[in-house]
C-alpha cells in the first residue's frame, strides 16, 4: 500500500504573517504538498478570490457543514467561523500527497488531537509590538478588532510548546527556508519511512 502523506500545519497567531509566509511557499512553487483551502464566513477582503483564498460561505452553510461531520476543525474567530473541509484532507492523504494547513491556534489544536503524526509549526513573531504594527500597517481593521487580535495573539504564544517547531518570522524569506528545511528532514525521518 502506497505511504499515506503527511500532514503539515502551520499555525500562530493572526497578524504574524501566516498568510504572507503561506503564499511565498507556494508562489515559489517546486513543492510536493498541497494546500488546504479553508472555509470562512468573513467577507473576502479585496482581491480575494472564493475558491483560491478561502471558500466563501454563509453562517448557515458553515453550520450545516459542522453538524453534517464535514469539518476537521474549525473556530470561530474573533465574529467568525473559519475551518478546513475534510474531504478533502483525507483525500489528498490517502493519496501519498502532503496536505499543508494554515489555521489558527484553536483549529490546530484539534488537529493535533485527531492526527498526531502531522508536523506541527508555530510562527511567532520576533516582539509583540511588531505583531501590533504589522497588523495595523495592514490596514484592513479598525482599531477594536486590532486590539481584540492583539489580546488572543498573547494567548496563542503561549500555546508554543504544544508544537513540534517554533519559526520566527524575522524575514520572510528565512521563514520560508525554515518551513521547507523542516518538511524535507521530516521526510528523512526514520520512523516516517
Ligand atoms: P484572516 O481573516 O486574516 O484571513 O484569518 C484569520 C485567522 O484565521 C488567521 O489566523 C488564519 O490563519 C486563520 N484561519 C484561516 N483558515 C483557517 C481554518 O481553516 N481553520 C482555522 N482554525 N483557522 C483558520
Amino acid at each position: 500500500m502506497a505511504r499515506r502523506g503527511m500532514l503539515i500545519v502551520l499555525s500562530g497567531p493572526s497578524g504574524v504573517g501566516k498568510g504572507t509566509v503561506r503564499k511565498a511557499i507556494f508562489d515559489q512553487g517546486g513543492n510536493d504538498f498541497q494546500y488546504s483551502i479553508s472555509m470562512t464566513t468573513r467577507k473576502p477582503r479585496e482581491g480575494e478570490v472564493d475558491g483560491e483564498d478561502y471558500y466563501f460561505v454563509s453562517k448557515e452553510e458553515f453550520e450545516k457543514n459542522i453538524k453534517e461531520g464535514q469539518m476537521l476543525e474549525y473556530a470561530q474567530y474573533v465574529d467568525n467561523y473559519y475551518g478546513t473541509p475534510l474531504k478533502y484532507v483525507n483525500q489528498t492523504l490517502d493519496s501519498g500527497r502532503d496536505v499543508f494547513l494554515e489555521i489558527e491556534v484553536n483549529g490546530a489544536r484539534q488537529v493535533r488531537e485527531k492526527m498526531p503524526d502531522g508536523v506541527f509549526l508555530f510562527l511567532t513573531p520576533p516582539d509583540l509590538m511588531e505583531l501590533k504594527q504589522r497588523i495595523i500597517n495592514r490596514g484592513t481593521e479598525d482599531m477594536e478588532t486590532i486590539n481584540k487580535r492583539m489580546e488572543k495573539a498573547v494567548d496563542e504564544i503561549k500555546t508554543m510548546r504544544d508544537y513540534d517547531y517554533a519559526v520566527v518570522n524575522d524575514k520572510i524569506d528565512n521563514a520560508v527556508e525554515a518551513i521547507k528545511n523542516i518538511i524535507k528532514g521530516e521526510h528523512l525521518r526514520v520512523t516516517r519511512v
